[in-house]
C-alpha cells in the first residue's frame, strides 16, 4: 500500500514534507500520549563506525589467535549478506584486499547474520556467524568467562559490540569481538524536549545493548525507566502492547524492517522518510528526510489540523 496523499493542511503538510495515510490518522494523533522512540537510525543517526576489533585468545593454547586484519576480513564477508547498518559499517571499514569467498547468507533479525566462509589459510568453508551473545549462545557458542567480561568492558563503554563465532570441523569457538559507535542526531535532544512540553511521554525501544541505550537515553532526555533495550523484533510489538494494556495511546516511531511489525501495532505509527519500504509501508505518517524534530511536527501539525479537515 502507498500512502494516499497529502492531505496534512492546505499544502502546510506538503510544505514540510508529511505523507499522511487517511482522515482517521489524524484523529489518533490528539490521542497519543506515549512517543516509542526506536534508537538506531531514529534517535541516532544509524552510521556506525568500527572502533575496536579484537581477536580472542583460543581455548586450545596449541591454536594462535586471528590477526585483527583477519578477523574484521571474516566479519565483513559474513556481513556482506546483511543490510543492517552494522554489517554496513563493518564492510566499508575492512581492510583493503580480496574479500574472502562467502555463501549461504542467512539473517537472524534482531540476532545477527551467518554464512560459509572459507577462512584464510584453509580449504574448506566453516560457518562463521557475527552478532549478538545471546543469538550466539542459541547457535552453541558460548562465552567464556573471560570473554564475556570483555564484552561487558567494550558495553560499558557505550559501544555496539558485536561478536564472531567460527563452527568447522574441528568444533566452535569464539574468534573475537568487534565495537561500534553511533552518535545522536543533533536535533533529537531538542525534538524530545519539545515532545515533552507537547505533553508526550518519550520512551526509547532497542534491540541493542542496555548500556548504549542508557547513554543514548540521557544524552536525549529520556527517563531511565522508560528504556526498553535488549528487544528482539518480536519484542517490540509486546512492549507497545504492553504500553497500552497500561492504558496509553501510543505512537510508535522508526524506521528499520524489525520496526515495521510495531508501527503497525501501536495507534499510530510514523515512518522516517530515510528508512526502509517496509518500514513506511508499516506506517500511517511517514516525515521526509531523517530528523526527529519532522516527527514532532507531524504530531503538532496534525493534532492542529485536525479541526480543518473535518
Ligand atoms: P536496533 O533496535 O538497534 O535497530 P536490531 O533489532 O536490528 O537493533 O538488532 C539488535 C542487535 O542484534 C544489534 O544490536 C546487534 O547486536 C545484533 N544484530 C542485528 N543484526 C546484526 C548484523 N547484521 N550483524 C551483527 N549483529 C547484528
Ligand atoms: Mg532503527
Amino acid at each position: 500500500a502507498t500512502p494516499v496523499g497529502l492531505l496534512a493542511g492546505t499544502g502546510r503538510g506538503a510544505q514540510l514534507g508529511l505523507l499522511i495515510r487517511g482522515p482517521e490518522v489524524l484523529e489518533d494523533t490528539r490521542r497519543v500520549d506515549t512517543v516509542v522512540l526506536d534508537k538506531t537510525g531514529t534517535v541516532t543517526a544509524g552510521e556506525l563506525r568500527v572502533t575496536g576489533v579484537e581477536p580472542f585468545e583460543p581455548a586450545d593454547p596449541a591454536n594462535t589467535p586471528l590477526a585483527a586484519e583477519d578477523l574484521h576480513r571474516i566479519a565483513a564477508a559474513v556481513e556482506a549478506g546483511s543490510e543492517h547498518p552494522i554489517a554496513t559499517a563493518i564492510v566499508a571499514a575492512a581492510p583493503d584486499g580480496e574479500p574472502l569467498t562467502a555463501s549461504q547468507f542467512a539473517t537472524a533479525a534482531g540476532g545477527g547474520v551467518s554464512a560459509d566462509v572459507v577462512l584464510p589459510g584453509s580449504a574448506d568453508p566453516a560457518r562463521v556467524y557475527v552478532g549478538q551473545a545471546r543469538w550466539l549462545a542459541e547457535q552453541g557458542l558460548e562465552l567464556s568467562p573471560a570473554q564475556q567480561d570483555r564484552l561487558a568492558s567494550a558495553q560499558a563503554e557505550g559501544t555496539t559490540a558485536v561478536l564472531v563465532g567460527v563452527s568447522d570441523a574441528s568444533g566452535s569457538r569464539m574468534a573475537g569481538i568487534l565495537s561500534l559507535r553511533d552518535t545522536v542526531k543533533p536535533g533529537s535532544a531538542d525534538a524530545i524536549a519539545r515532545l515533552r512540553r507537547d505533553g508526550l511521554r518519550p520512551v526509547l525501544l532497542t534491540g541493542d545493548n542496555e548500556d548504549v541505550a542508557a547513554l543514548v537515553a540521557r544524552e536525549v532526555g529520556i527517563d531511565p525507566a522508560d528504556v526498553f533495550a535488549s528487544v528482539l523484533p518480536d519484542g517490540k510489538v509486546a512492549a507497545v502492547k504492553a504500553l497500552q494494556a497500561e492504558g496509553r495511546t501510543v505512537a510508535m516511531v522508526g524506521d528499520g524492517v524489525n520496526d515495521a511489525p510495531a508501527l503497525a501495532t501501536a495507534d499510530l505509527g510514523i515512518a522516517m522518510g530515510s528508512g526502509t519500504d517496509v518500514a513506511i509501508e508499516a506506517a500511517d505518517i511517514t516525515v521526509m528526510g531523517n530528523e526527529l524534530g519532522q516527527v514532532v511536527t507531524s504530531i503538532e501539525l496534525s493534532r492542529k489540523t485536525l479541526g480543518v479537515i473535518k
